[in-house]
């Protein structure tokens, strides 16, 4: 008998990828085989981002794309995970009435009885979601993402994931350690540990032991951890990260707003000299450790010398990149009810500004590599050009190279060539 297959159509972070292969290992273990056709498919799942408006946008009208498909093929079964469902569940159902069920991400492990048709919503809060075990279908190549805690706590007035995700949970370190574990054993050499705010985990272990435990697995040789926020970096994880071998000279540190008044509008608790003394820290104790950030553009109320002021500490911290934003309001934030809002072509162009004096930067930084030897992980065939491999250093830079023989999860060492705004290029030394 052929098997029932399904198709995941994912938006947003890593959570959100990681979430998905979370629910292709629930399927799969229901006896569905995976297609990465959703005309093919048998079940169609969306899981979806709501953190801007453009994912949201994007979602719609994707959804409503399907609906032909659906009327051709009546069997054929459409789901909505993710954000959007956890918060809108009655408006999707409404929309969209040829959905069968929504789900929200703390209902993962109820996909099993979803698709039996148990029940059309599953969006209640899961305070168990920490000791339960998803099978995982992988999709990473010689990496894996390892969940380590779930929710926040930190309620950013901008932001939509405690509502969606919860409050945090941390899993206990023996379920994380087993995991990891059995990556290595599969072969995998690189995990990245992954959390809303990964610095506040806490079980038996805080965040900086966990990590030295991490660090301890045979197998593995790289570790990655995202996402960090500012105020909870304390002195003890950079000193683990700084001990552990295996730890990337890496971080993702979300900034959002060089100013002070901005930063507690968002509700971020820290001011930008708390920041910086961080960021310090980090350059000073861990050689070449390369930081990139966030930055929202445009918040409600950001006046010209706020924006001015994130461009000073762009230009003062030099990031090795950034992730920025046009401010969104997302529904059921308290900034979504903030007035003073900007319009949207002043949101635009100081976004603009931000996004070009950030390119010189980080030209200026990749420029600095050139003819530097590094080791990289080789992940696959490079996206941007076909006939090269790609790979990241353990800074995470993307280097393209041409060779012959090599596998995923070889570890490699490089000369760069050329330096890019986003890769570099380089050849096996
Ligand atoms: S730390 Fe702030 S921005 Fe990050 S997930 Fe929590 S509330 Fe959202």
């Amino acid at each position: 008998m052929n098997k029932k297959k399904f198709s995941i159509v994912t938006f947003g972070c890593q959570m959100n990828v990681h979430d998905s292969e979370k629910m292709a290992g629930v399927l799969q273990e229901q006896g569905y085989s995976f297609s990465c056709d959703p005309k093919d498919s048998d079940l169609i799942i969306f899981n979806t981002c709501s953190i801007r408006e453009k994912a949201e946008q994007k979602f719609f009208s994707e959804l409503g794309r399907i609906k032909t498909l659906k009327k051709k093929r009546p069997g054929l079964k459409i789901a909505v995970a993710g954000c959007i469902a956890q918060q809108g569940s009655d408006e999707i159902l409404r929309r969209a009435p040829y959905v069968d069920f929504v789900f929200g991400p703390q209902n993962i492990a109820l996909l099993g009885d979803l698709v039996k048709g148990s029940r059309t919503i599953a969006t209640e809060d899961n305070p168990e979601i920490a000791e339960i075990d998803l099978p995982v279908r992988r999709t990473g190549t010689g990496r894996a993402w390892v969940t380590i805690m779930y929710g926040c706590n930190n309620f950013c007035s901008y932001c939509i994931v405690p509502y969606t995700r919860g409050r945090e949970r941390s899993r206990p370190s023996s379920n994380i350690l087993r995991e990891v574990r059995g990556l290595a054993e599969e072969g995998f050499r690189e995990v990245t540990l992954l959390g809303q705010n990964v610095n506040s985990y806490r079980s038996d272990l805080d965040f900086a032991e966990l990590l030295r435990a991490v660090n301890l697995i045979k197998g593995i040789e790289r570790v990655r951890f995202v996402t960090s926020h500012p105020r909870d970096l304390s002195d003890e994880l950079i000193e683990a990260i700084r001990d552990s071998e295996k730890v990337c000279e890496q971080i993702h540190l979300p900034l959002q707003s060089g100013s002070d008044r901005i930063l507690g509008l968002m509700n971020r608790r820290y001011s930008y000299d708390d920041y910086r003394r961080k960021i310090d820290s980090l350059r000073n104790n861990i050689g070449g450790i390369s930081i990139t950030t966030d930055i929202i553009s445009g918040f409600p109320g950001e006046m010209s010398e706020d924006h001015d002021l994130t461009i000073s500490a762009l230009r003062e911290i030099c990031f090795d990149g950034i992730f920025a934003f046009k401010f969104s309001p997302r529904r059921g934030t308290r900034a979504a009810l903030m007035e003073n809002g900007l319009s949207d072509d002043v949101g635009s162009r100081r976004l603009s500004e931000v996004l070009a004096v950030q390119e010189a930067i980080t030209e200026r930084i990749n420029k600095g590599l050139e003819s530097s030897i590094m080791e990289i992980l080789v992940e696959g065939v490079s996206e941007t050009d076909r006939e090269m491999l790609s790979g990241r250093t353990r800074t995470n830079k993307i280097v393209n190279f041409k060779a012959e023989g090599l596998s995923i999860g070889d570890l490699i060492t490089v000369r760069i060539l050329k330096s890019g705004k986003h890769s570099l290029i380089g050849e096996v030394v």
